[in-house]
């Protein structure tokens, strides 16, 4: 992702010239916001235009040598240090994170669990992160360049890990950046977050969406990327159509109960849905945003779509589980019982 990719005059672009022609680069910055709302480029982009020997700090230019390399993450002086399992080597990880991150810069933590450990396990950025970057800012770089270290999902650091960082932020080494990008600003001590220079991430507007996607978006795909891109390119990948298009079905089954066949096919279809619970949360700005329900229905139908996505993610058995929530929304949104024969053939 470049930096020309991103819409002009965001608050993260006029907060970097400001504190750049004020010459007021800090040590470190916690960026904190949801995941999907450029934390992860934007840091990556701006540590190009200050690396970058041609855009006064300001922008990268993105053609030089230096620009060519960050962007391919071959740049010696730039470590991105991502959340890690027990007892995998350090090196492999960041490498594979490295190849992972320029696919997919928008990538969540929820993917790169499932790339790391094949299956759902407990990551984070231990101590042994934190040497291997003690290690790497005593290396010598010449010409006083800078070097950048970004803390990807830093609120999985341990506490050990972040009481290790502490003397490192608070004193660096000359022309060091650490860039912390967390989810969740309580989840790294105190003392760690008053030694950085805090800026958040708000959801991105539609307009921004839009303009990331280079195209203008429906209100139902606005609606579900709930203002996050990473969301949205989920959304827009063509494997999630056929499921996406099932939700649709699926919700409109139940408020007009025109073709119950549709509303079979769609809940058969969703139930093989590789991501469903992540769906299911879409349905919930679906209904959130729904012309047809009133203030109650919304309340109640967004409570059910959230309790069946939390379901769904302890392993139980999605197709009875999409079936029980479409008889209860019907219930509950008051509208007629269904005709049971065809629900028993
Ligand atoms: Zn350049």
């Amino acid at each position: 992702m470049k930096w020309s990719d991103w819409p002009r005059g965001t608050h993260v672009e006029s907060r970097w010239h400001s504190i750049v022609s004020r010459g007021q680069i800090p040590h470190a910055f916690l960026w904190v916001g949801l995941e999907g709302t450029g934390k992860t480029p934007l840091a990556w982009t701006l540590s190009q235009a200050l690396l970058c020997p041609h855009g006064r700090k300001l922008y990268p230019c993105e053609s030089c040598e230096t620009c060519k390399r960050v962007e391919r993450l071959s740049y010696p002086y730039l470590w991105f240090i991502p959340p890690t399992g027990a007892s995998l080597p350090l090196e492999e990880v960041f490498h594979k994170f490295h190849q992972v991150i320029q696919e997919q810069p928008f990538l969540s933590l929820i993917e790169w669990e499932l790339l790391l450990l094949e299956k759902k396990g407990v990551l984070s950025i231990g101590i042994e992160s934190v040497r291997y970057v003690q290690s790497l800012l005593k290396l010598a770089v010449p010409n006083s360049a800078w070097r950048i270290v970004i803390f990807w999902h830093a609120e999985l650091m341990t506490k050990q890990a972040a009481n290790a960082l502490l003397k490192v932020v608070e004193e660096p080494p000359p022309n060091t950046l650490i860039f912390f990008l967390s989810t969740r600003m309580e989840a790294l001590p105190t003392t760690l977050r008053s030694r950085c220079q805090i800026w958040r991430f708000p959801s991105l507007t539609p307009e921004e969406l839009s303009s990331l996607a280079g195209e203008q978006l429906s209100a139902a795909y606005l609606s579900m990327a709930q203002g996050s891109y990473g969301r949205l390119r989920r959304i827009l990948d063509p494997a999630q159509a056929t499921y996406i298009n099932a939700l649709r079905e699926w919700l409109r089954g139940i408020l007009i109960q025109e073709s119950s066949e549709n509303l079979a096919t769609a809940i058969d279809t969703l139930a093989q849905a590789p991501r469903l619970s992540e769906l299911l949360l879409m349905g919930v700005s679906l209904i959130r945003d729904h012309p047809h329900l009133s203030l109650p229905q919304k309340a109640v139908g967004m409570e059910l779509l959230l309790k069946l996505a939390d379901e769904i993610e302890a392993n139980l058995q999605p197709l009875l589980l999409l079936w029980e929530t479409t008889l209860a929304l019907r219930t509950q949104w008051r509208l007629p019982a269904f005709d049971k024969s065809w629900l028993s053939g």
